[in-house]
């Protein structure tokens, strides 16, 4: 089969690879019909996230169709239209039982590279690493779904294609990202990133209660997605000092709620953006933490700063003061999928929430490396591209 393969930094390549086969009792095989870029990708492409070889297949957002399931898969069948977590989750460890599903014992086949980075290993993610269970990802024309019955969701009636294959990974993340602020009514929450997964945290922020919600970045065709399908009011932090205009906008109290959906490659303006991208460069931090940073001094006293883009290692000048004696509550995790998905799928029928407004781009697989280019330098008012192997 076909397949989009990372071959080195910057550097993707459509090669021919065997297709995948049922290793285990409860693996299904899926015909991807559509797998989304994602800003995750981005820290493999540019090469942040370390074991990844060449020939890894890349892809963790998709749906598709089921067309062969193992002898212990009991919840789909041959023909389902399915849309997949993009975390491996067994469903019978202790997190998976607590709802905690990226954090599964038994998701990562290469849990002992994660342990030693990290004490313990997270769940394993489609096309993300070796440190993540070295899964073949979704970028190709089948893929293997270990735990299939937990990973698998059925995608309802009138839910197009182009909706549900955000209800993988964007939109849960958004949503976790909204739903670790415990927001209550009235809340103001501010949110770091217009990218897919910022989009979903504006529209999970108003769903679960806030009043306000303020989105910050600096791409116009973002920020105005913000405005037009979140009803968010907007920030441009090449324009105005962020801090000055959140403290402003809430009244000098400071956004109850911070959202960090921009991560580690976050975009920093100023002298710090050298500091960093020198640090970085050297591999003496693996992280530019600048939104983190900014987060922190904005929240209001006793807010929560909630934390999805991802980092990957180790970051530098956090000001762990100002969150201390402010009394910050940190939230922070890879989304845990499996406990969302279906309850997005309802908003999605229900019509209170289509997604489908982030593809941007649909385009063959052949056009992988050019469509990750675009992506990464957001040219063309790229949202997200969707191919369709
Ligand atoms: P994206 O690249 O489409 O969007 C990121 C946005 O952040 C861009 O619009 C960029 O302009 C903006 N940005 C950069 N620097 C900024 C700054 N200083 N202030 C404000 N905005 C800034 O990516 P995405 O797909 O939306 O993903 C966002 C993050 O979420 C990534 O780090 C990704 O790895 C992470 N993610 C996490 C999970 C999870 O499970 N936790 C799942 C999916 C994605
Ligand atoms: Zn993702």
């Amino acid at each position: 089969m076909k397949a989009l393969c990372w071959v080195g930094t910057n550097h993707l390549n459509v090669e021919r690879v065997p297709d995948p086969e049922i290793l285990n009792p409860k693996d299904a095989i899926v015909r991807v019909i559509l797998s989304s870029v994602c800003g995750s990708d981005l820290h493999l492409i540019d090469g942040y996230v370390p074991t990844m070889r060449e020939g890894d297949i890349i892809g963790h957002e998709f749906m598709g169709e089921v067309v062969e399931v193992g002898p212990e898969v009991k919840k789909l069948k041959r023909g389902d239209r399915v849309v997949v977590a993009s975390v491996i989750g067994c469903g019978g460890c202790w997190f998976c039982d607590h709802g905690d599903w990226s954090l599964c014992d038994n998701g990562n086949a290469h849990a002992s590279i994660a342990e030693k980075a990290y004490g313990y290993s997270p769940a394993g993610i489609f096309g993300y690493s070796h440190a993540f269970g070295g899964y073949a990802g979704s970028h190709a024309e089948y893929i293997r779904v270990p735990f299939a019955d937990n990973g698998m969701f059925k995608i309802p009636e009138g839910v197009s294609d182009e909706s549900a294959v955000f209800v993988s990974d964007g939109f849960p993340t958004g949503f976790m990202a909204a739903d670790m602020c415990n927001i209550q009514p009235g809340d103001i929450v501010a949110v770091w990133g217009a990218g897919g997964v910022g989009q979903m945290a504006i529209r999970s922020a108003y769903l679960l209660g806030a009043s306000r919600v303020i989105a910050i970045d600096r791409f116009p065709e973002r920020l105005s997605m913000a405005r037009l399908h979140g009803k968010a009011e907007t920030l441009n932090y090449e324009e105005v000092n962020i801090l000055e205009a959140l403290k402003e906008m809430t009244g000098g109290r400071g956004p109850d709620h911070c959202i960090d959906a921009v991560g580690q490659e976050a975009d920093t303006p100023g002298a710090l953006h050298y500091y960093d991208l020198v640090k970085q460069q050297l591999k003496l931090e693996t992280d530019r933490p600048h939104v983190l940073r900014q987060a922190i001094l904005a929240c209001r006293k006793g807010g929560t700063l909630s934390i999805v883009g991802v980092y990957g290692g180790y970051i530098d000048k956090l000001p762990m003061g100002a969150a201390m004696n402010k009394a910050l509550t940190f939230r922070m995790g890879q989304m845990h999928a499996q406990k969302y998905i279906p309850r997005l799928l309802e908003y999605v029928q229900r019509g209170e929430v289509d997604p489908a407004y982030l593809l941007t781009h649909r385009w063959p697989l052949e056009r992988g490396q050019e469509g990750y280019q675009m992506f990464k330098h957001k040219t063309d008012e790229c949202m997200r591209v969707v191919f369709a192997p």
